[in-house]
This record gives structure tokens, C-alpha cells and sequence, in this order.
């Protein structure tokens, strides 16, 4: 949750409601903590004075950070999103990433080195107001802003990510290895080296008898540790995507409603193939698409009157894509829509299939096995595993993407899971596969083997591990 201040260069500055709690930390801590020990026996007032300055410097010096790397960024054509100043500082929302390395690079650096010379502008004029004998309102705010903007530069230079440090680092790699995704997992790495040591360190600290600071450095330890992560997993979807078209994961056997169906009708549709939304096809042509918040607007008893193409959101309002774009550009699209499906249309325009993020996530679970497993060897007996993430109870499907014939079966164990149903149906390149879906019965990690029925002469049967995890 966040409130707009304004914008600066055309970029929206947002700023989170944790940063008044922020903020009065800082007045109470610097102005009545800091400051009396400092520069003791001044009045309550001027203390109050110094403490609501240091926060102002504060909050001004962690912007004009964040702009730094977001002016960098619109100077050379990235879109930029906003900016949000929150507790530990702020996060500039990149829409783009950088495409090449030395851009990557001015983007990062420009902030600490703006913090770096916010410090040492506000170092020299602290040193003057020293020398000068200025009142205490203006030297000790001067003093703060130096310290503040060292600690800032310092902490963001780490090389971890998600911190500035870390984006250094991966440049640095990128440039010379040309590889963007290998030198993300190395800069991940060293940023959860960086992230274990923090987190000793901070217990080691904190065993010491240093109770704040231990638990401190440990907090900003497990803060890098998860940003690392996260940051890798977000570049490993990022490039698999863009390697993949829409047509790929788009699912083309579509179920779709007439616009003259009433929406009691539809309702039941919903209910019997859980779907949350379907295209509105009339005479082999797409009009429009219903979704089940689109009923959601119509009063119950009205429903048996109203029909689909009332309540629809019509052709020319919806978000399409072609077969030959990206698979990231659909996630992409849905993302900035807030959308959970997107229509895929042919170059003649006609829609050819529909993409949902269920589809994305599958693709991708996928693209994982089959690129990290152990492949096919001359035998047949391809063994591949992915890690399906579910919740216990939860229905979930497995389809495999190579396409599997009829014959194959699932084997698992019957008190880990329940197969629910079994149907062939068609890829988005027209091969066939079959999915499985099956109802999680307890906690823990289990094993789903699908496996060839019936090899072709000679060959052994193929076979699919999954590797379930439910939570
Ligand atoms: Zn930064």
C-alpha cells in the first residue's frame, strides 16, 4: 500500500505507508537518541528540530538514489514503472531490463556513486559549518546526512542481489562471459555466499552479547539471501520464455460459449469443466470473452435473462497476441493487464488458441526437466524429473509437453495421491498427449512415474519422472 507524492521526470514516486513509521523512528531515535549524547544539553525543541531534518535528509538522500538509477535507465530507453521508498530504503520498478551489459552497469552504479556524492558534498559543507562555528540545527543535520549516505552507498554496494553491488557484479560477468543467464547464476552464488557469512557473522555477534546488532546483520543476511534467489528464478522464466513462441504454449483445443447463451447456462459450464473463462465464438469466430467476474456483476435471479454477450468483454476491448510472438511477451501482456489469459490469433487473424498462466507455469516446469534431466540415452528409458509445487488436497494436472500416446500410464502410491481422471488431448501443434489429474492425499515429497505401455519394437519404454512437493 502506497500513496503518490508526485513525479520527477515523469517518473511516479510512490512511497509505502511503512515509511511514516520510518520516519518517526528516525526523528525520535536521531533527535533524542543520537543527538543528546552528541551535542548534550540543548532544548527539547532544538532536538526535535534536528531529528525531523535528519529524516527529511534521509528520505531525500534514498530518492535521489532511486532516481539516479531510474534517470539512467529512461535516458536510454527503458520503460521505468515507479519509484516506492518503503522501510529498508526504496525499489526502483524496472519494466525493462537492460539489454546490454555497460548499461547495466551505469544503471547500478549511478546510485551509490549519487550517494557517494551526496556524502561528500554534505562531508564538505558539515566541515565549514564546523570551522565557521554555525548553530547546532545546521551542523549536526550535515553530519547526519554524511553518515547516512555512507552507510546507503556501502550497504547497496555488497555484491548480492537484489543490491546494487550484486547488478555491478553480474555486468561485470556478462561483459566478459557473454552470457547473461550463466553469469546471473554466478552472481547469485557469490550473493548467497555473501548472505551465509552475514548471517554467521550476526550470530556470532549476537552470541557475543550484542543483541541488536547480530540480529540486524542477520535480517539484511536473509534479506539477500531471498532477493538472490528470486532474482535467479525471475532470469531463468525471463529467457526461457523468450526462447519460446505463443504458439508453443498456447493450448488450441478450446471449449468456447455462444454470445446468445444465457448466463444460468454458463454458469453451469463453469461449474462442471472449472474453467474460470471462456471465448465467445460465433459462426467459427471469436467476439468476445466471458469470465466468471464478468457473471459475478449480474444479480442471481436476473441470470436466466441476461446473456453472454451482455456481460462479455467484446472482441475489439480484448488483448491478443500472434504465433510468432514470444512467450514472454504473453506473460508480459498479461502482467501489465492484469489478465489471467490471453487470445492467440494466426496471421490471418483468426484465433488459433488461447494462453493462461496455468499453461506458462507448465511449460516452463517442462522446459526445466527436460533441459536439466538426463536425457534420452540410445535406449529409449528417458528419464526426466520436474518439481510440481501443490497444496495437500489441491487437484493438479500433469501433461506431458513431448506428446504421449494413450498407452501410458501413471504409476505412484495410492495413499500419497488419487488419479482423478485421465484424457488425451491435443498440443498446440496438433501431436497428442495425456493428462493426468490427480488429488494430493498428504504432505511431504513424493514420486509420479508416467511410463510408456507399449514401446515400439526393440526400443524400452520411456518413462517420466515427477518430482511433487505438497505443502
Ligand atoms: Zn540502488
Amino acid at each position: 500500500v502506497a500513496i503518490k507524492l508526485g513525479s520527477v521526470y515523469g517518473i511516479p514516486i510512490l512511497i509505502d505507508y511503512s515509511w511514516f513509521l520510518i520516519f518517526a523512528l528516525i526523528v525520535y531515535t536521531v533527535g533524542f537518541g543520537l543527538m543528546p549524547s552528541q551535542y548534550p544539553k540543548l532544548p527539547e525543541l532544538e532536538y526535535l528540530s534536528i531529528g525531523l531534518l535528519a529524516a527529511i535528509l534521509l528520505f531525500g538522500s534514498v530518492l535521489l538514489h532511486e532516481l539516479a538509477h531510474s534517470i539512467v535507465a529512461k535516458r536510454n530507453g527503458l520503460k521505468i514503472g515507479s519509484i516506492t521508498l518503503f522501510l529498508f530504503g526504496g525499489v526502483s520498478q524496472m519494466e525493462e531490463e537492460p539489454p546490454d551489459p555497460k548499461l547495466e552497469l551505469q544503471m547500478a552504479a549511478a546510485g551509490p556513486l549519487t550517494s557517494i556524492a551526496i556524502a561528500v558534498i554534505t562531508g564538505v559543507l558539515w566541515i565549514i559549518s564546523v570551522d565557521s562555528n554555525a548553530p547546532v540545527l545546521v551542523q549536526a543535520p550535515l553530519n547526519y546526512s554524511l553518515l547516512v549516505n555512507e552507510i546507503v552507498a556501502a550497504f547497496n554496494l555488497i555484491p548480492a542481489f537484489p543490491l546494487d553491488g550484486g547488478r555491478i557484479l553480474h555486468s561485470i560477468l556478462w561483459y566478459f562471459n557473454k552470457d547473461n543467464l550463466k553469469s546471473t547464476r554466478i552472481a547469485s552464488k557469490v550473493g548467497q555466499g555473501f548472505a551465509l557469512l552475514l548471517v554467521f557473522g550476526g550470530v556470532f555477534i549476537l552470541a557475543a552479547g550484542d543483541f541488536f546488532d547480530g540480529l540486524w546483520i542477520i535480517l539484511i543476511g536473509w534479506f539477500i539471501w531471498s532477493g538472490a534467489r528470486s532474482e535467479l528464478s525471475q532470469m531463468v522464466v525471463h529467457r526461457e520464455l523468450s526462447e519460446l513462441k505463443a504458439s508453443n504454449v498456447m493450448t488450441s483445443n478450446l471449449d468456447s460459449v455462444a454470445p446468445e447463451m444465457s448466463l444460468s447456462d454458463l454458469v453451469s459450464e463453469f461449474m462442471q469443466h472449472r474453467h474460470n473463462g471462456y471465448p465467445v465464438m460465433s459462426n467459427g469466430e471469436l467476439v468476445g470473452c466471458v469470465t466468471i467476474d464478468d457473471v459475478r456483476k449480474v444479480r442471481k435471479e436476473e441470470l436466466s435473462f441476461v446473456k453472454v454477450s451482455q456481460v462479455m468483454t467484446p472482441r475489439e476491448r480484448l488483448i491478443t497476441i500472434n504465433e510468432s510472438d514470444s512467450a514472454e511477451k504473453a506473460l508480459a501482456l498479461m502482467n501489465a493487464n492484469r489478465i489471467g489469459r490471453i487470445f492467440v490469433l494466426n496471421d490471418k487473424g483468426k484465433i488459433s488458441g488461447i494462453i493462461t498462466r496455468s499453461d506458462i507455469t507448465k511449460t516452463i516446469q517442462m522446459k526445466e526437466a527436460f533441459s536439466g534431466g538426463t536425457g534420452a540415452g540410445s535406449s529409449g528409458g528417458a528419464y526426466s524429473e520436474t518439481q510440481i509445487p501443490v497444496e495437500k488436497g489441491m487437484l493438479f494436472e500433469i501433461e506431458p509437453k513431448i506428446g504421449i500416446g494413450p498407452d501410458w500410464q501413471a504409476s505412484f502410491n495410492s495413499n500419497e495421491f488419487m488419479l482423478v481422471s485421465e484424457k488425451i488431448v491435443e498440443l498446440s501443434d496438433g501431436r497428442q498427449t495425456k493428462q493426468f489429474t490427480f488429488q494430493a492425499l498428504q504432505k511431504g515429497r513424493f514420486t509420479i512415474l508416467l511410463s510408456q505401455g507399449r514401446p515400439e519394437p526393440g526400443k524400452k519404454a520411456q518413462s517420466i519422472a515427477y518430482s511433487v512437493i505438497v505443502n
